[in-house]
């Protein structure tokens, strides 16, 4: 399987291609048995069995469960079959080497004090530098490959630090750096869709891109009163992009935080609610490759978002979304209810609600801020009484400090 651009197979499909989409469901233990069947011909036939292991391998890793092998779920079928030590690992600029391979490299570099970023699974421009540094350290030749003899070097130390997760480690101490406050934070508003693609159409008149448009003007009005730079990755002429763009655009503006806002739409009409959508691969064993920071913006968020609109709580998700997956600070996404529901659109199209959801999302960032010790209950918190928390927090930290030295 080479990583190919436009990749997609379907049910009714037969093929060599076929062939290696089962192998891999084989190997991942989604297709017990191995291979699917054949047709006359002895070609590889994607059949009702194949689909049902494409969506219970989707559902593992957090991808869209469609059971449709696109582009995404093509890379990480392809990624999962890669142990380190397998294959030659390096940075290559124009197309990152991906796969389990490189999430247990990136894990053990953090575990011996080397920061390749994300734990996401794609040897980018960090994961090159922490693995050069590791390399210089242990007195090889810094060249970024993960040959024998760096993997000789990884078996023969021990883990001096260990538990704890990579990615919560680096979350955490990035705020703790950044203080315990919002001003001088960058954060990067992702209004979904744009330019020819309106996102989903609704009740009473109401277009995706347009209401998520609105909603992250009234979020930044609010944050930018805080102190925070926001910076959107569209505007009403303009387009966002794909999803990955949207992402490096993210990474370049090295913002501390990107929420991503979107609505809901569902074809029976039924459906209702509020949710929100983390990094994290659902199955992740030790949650080295979860944002925890992530998650606990996802959770706040929608508590507060609930308790002040009363939208249902449709509970947050760890995800793999190309948005979630690819920036390399924690990112979240918001979905304020279903355009296809009628109380919900009646809800939206109120632009009072609107302004409530925008002052959850300052709120919850706060929260997320403060750290864990803040137990305020969901929905009442005003921002002045965050503001005077922020003051005594502050006060603690100075004077815990001053009993250390
Ligand atoms: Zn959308």
């Amino acid at each position: 399987m080479t990583p190919q651009q436009s990749v997609v197979l379907r049910r009714g499909d037969s093929g060599p291609a076929v062939a290696a989409v089962c192998e891999r469901l084989a190997l991942s233990g989604d297709l017990p048995g191995g291979s699917g069947h054949s047709d006359r011909f002895g070609e590889a036939v994607y059949d009702e069995r194949v689909e049902q292991a494409v969506k219970s391998f989707q559902q593992r890793r957090g991808l869209i469960v469609d059971g449709v092998v696109g582009r995404s779920t093509y890379a990480v079928l392809d990624g999962a079959r890669w142990a380190l030590g397998d294959r030659v690992l390096r940075y290559v600029p124009e197309h990152f080497i991906e796969g389990d391979d490189v999430v247990a490299l990136q894990s053990r570099l953090a575990e011996l004090g080397f920061t390749p970023g994300k734990v996401d699974g794609l040897h980018g421009p960090s994961t090159d530098s922490a693995l050069r540094a590791f390399q210089a350290a242990v007195g090889l030749v810094p060249d970024g490959t993960v040959g024998p003899e760096t993997m000789r070097a990884f078996a023969g130390l021990r883990r001096s630090v260990s538990g704890g997760s990579a990615n919560a480690l680096r979350e955490r101490e990035h705020i703790r750096r950044g203080g315990y406050s919002l001003s001088g934070r960058t954060i990067v508003l992702d209004p979904g869709h744009g330019g020819g693609d309106a996102g989903a159409h609704g009740h009473r008149g109401l277009v995706e891109a347009r209401l998520a448009l609105d909603l992250a003007r009234r979020i930044e009005g609010r944050l930018s009163a805080h102190g925070v730079s926001v910076v959107f990755t569209r505007t009403e002429a303009t387009d966002g992009g794909t999803d990955e763009e949207r992402a490096a655009f993210a990474n370049s503006c090295d913002a501390d935080l990107v929420l991503s806002l979107h609505t809901d739409h569902s074809a029976s009409g039924s459906a209702h609610g509020a949710s929100t959508y983390f990094y994290g691969h659902p199955d992740s064993a030790a949650h080295s490759d979860w944002s925890v920071i992530g998650e606990s913006f996802a959770d706040l968020l929608l508590r507060e978002v609930v308790a002040r609109t009363g939208l249902t709580d449709c509970r947050s998700h760890a995800r793999t979304w190309p948005l979630l997956r690819r920036t390399r600070m924690p990112a979240v996404r918001l979905d304020f209810g279903y355009l296809s529901h009628e109380g919900d659109a009646a809800s939206l199209a109120n632009a009072q609600i609107l302004d409530h959801v925008a002052e959850a999302v300052v709120v919850a960032l706060q929260r997320v801020y403060l750290g864990e010790a803040d137990t305020s209950r969901t929905g009442v918190l005003r921002l002045d009484d965050l503001r005077r928390h922020l003051e005594t927090m502050r006060g603690q930290h100075v004077s815990a400090d001053r009993t250390v030295s």
